[in-house]
């Protein structure tokens, strides 16, 4: 069965590049009917913090990217025990007493000299007399993964046939001197026991693929199909790590961006497909193929969310928004007409307490100088009702007879004098409503 699993550190607020990896893999699970996974990669018990945890999952779920299983590695450290005594059973684990110091100096000394900064293994030469001494002057060593020195490949998703020089790489720390399991064990030993299929993640993960390859075959598991995404740069392919802080998932949520417009965007972008709207997530796992994304960096303007946002809106019946129209303080016997006046002309529900406030409360109207004995006319023609979907049309049309104005000098002035706005909600319909909420006062 196919099986994905989107694996955070609960150490911040997800943002919209942590999206991207969440949805393909929830996509190739849905796609195949199989079980998306949602585990938290919380073996750092300093910066792991459960408020982010629970944040993680409000993320997922206002999006609908549920999950089948949760798991969480701060609950499996006796299985990366037992997986580390397998691997230094076999020899591929071995002990270093080297300080960050040092470690930072020998990588100095070997770019002075043109040399890639890998691990020299240096530790792999001491022997238990000397490891037993190391250990007395400071403390327990880390533990490193004894790579074998050839080249590994895989067929990646994205990024095709990938080749790495095992030897261009430092073996890589499983385990910290303090006991510390680190995520590359833990997420191995999670990839096998949980018969994971499928690895989406980021470019930047290229690197710990090709070692987690070669510790996943060590302990005997099955080598899952990786792909690596690009990563998403701004609007000008500017680098976005540094801004992905202000990207979180609740912020756009906060900004009153619709989740169908970030699913859509997010589920197409950087495919070659075109971005477009969708409203169930079956309808954007239909034609999500992973292959399909390009290697090339992936430009991310958050401003296409709101045009995307605002057309979601302009399809949604009132059963859909009814809480949040209640929320704007529009009471339930207007709901439907209020809805069906302001949906097309709003960006975000942000913007429906706004437009209550104007219709219900009277707006100030904004006469200009130069319209005031046109406005005061057009006034005196202006029947007595009620109102309908026509009154507005007819109401213009008498106004233009008799003022001679037409076009934008007409509408204008009558827009701005009745809503105080020069924009806003279609007028035919905003005149009706605008009659009933003045005849409740
Ligand atoms: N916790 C890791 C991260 O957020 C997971 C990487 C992976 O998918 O293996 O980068």
């Amino acid at each position: 069965m196919t099986t994905t699993r989107f694996a955070p550190s609960p150490t911040g607020y997800i943002h919209v590049g942590n999206l991207r990896t969440a949805l393909m893999n929830c996509l190739i699970a849905r796609a195949a009917k199989g079980s998306f996974i949602l585990r938290i990669d919380d073996t750092d018990p300093d910066r792991s913090k459960k408020e982010y945890v629970d944040a993680i999952k409000e993320d997922l779920t206002w999006l609908g990217l549920t999950w089948d299983e949760i798991a969480r590695q701060s609950d499996r450290l006796d299985r990366y025990e037992a997986a580390a005594q397998q691997l230094r059973d076999m020899g591929r684990l071995y002990e270093c007493f080297e300080t960050p110091t040092e470690l930072d100096l020998k990588r100095k000394k070997q770019l002075n000299m043109g040399k890639p900064p890998v691990y020299d293994r240096s530790a792999l030469a001491l022997t238990d007399k000397e490891k037993t001494r190391l250990r007395e002057e400071r403390g327990d060593g880390h533990w490193r993964f004894k790579l074998d020195h050839e080249r590994i490949e895989w067929d990646d998703g994205i990024l095709g046939r990938r080749s790495i020089d095992a030897a261009s790489v430092s073996d890589p720390v499983l385990i910290r001197g303090d006991g510390q399991f680190l995520y590359t064990l833990a997420s191995v030993c999670d990839d096998i026991d949980f018969e994971i299929t499928d690895v989406v993640r980021g470019a930047d993960h290229v690197t710990n693929t090709a070692t987690q390859i070669q510790i996943i075959a060590g302990l005997g598991g099955k080598v899952p199909n990786f792909a690596h995404h690009s990563l998403l740069t701004g609007p000008s392919g500017e680098a976005l790590s540094k801004r992905l802080g202000t990207l979180a998932l609740r912020d756009l949520r906060e900004a009153g961006i619709e989740p169908m417009a970030l699913l859509c965007l997010m589920a197409r972008l950087g495919s070659g497909d075109p971005v477009e709207l969708r409203t169930s997530m079956d309808e954007i796992v239909d034609g999500f193929e992973i292959s399909k994304f390009g290697a090339a960096p992936t430009k991310f303007d958050v401003e296409d969310l709101f045009p995307l946002t605002a057309r979601v809106l302009h399809s949604l019946p009132l059963t859909q928004v009814a809480e949040h129209v209640a929320a704007a303080g529009v009471p339930s016997e207007l709901a439907e007409r209020f809805w069906e006046v302001t949906r097309d002309n709003i960006t975000t529900l942000k913007e429906l307490k706004e437009w209550w406030k104007l219709l219900s409360h009277g707006a100030e109207p904004v006469i200009a100088e130069e319209d005031k004995f046109f406005v005061l006319k057009a006034m005196a023609l202006l029947p007595e009702g009620p109102f309908d979907d026509e009154t507005w049309t007819n109401w213009t049309s008498k106004v233009r007879e008799v003022t001679g104005r037409k076009g934008r000098e007409l509408f204008m002035p009558l827009r701005k004098a009745l809503t105080g706005q020069s924009h806003g909600p279609d007028m035919s319909s905003l005149m009706p409503l605008l009659q009933v909420i003045k005849a409740r006062d």
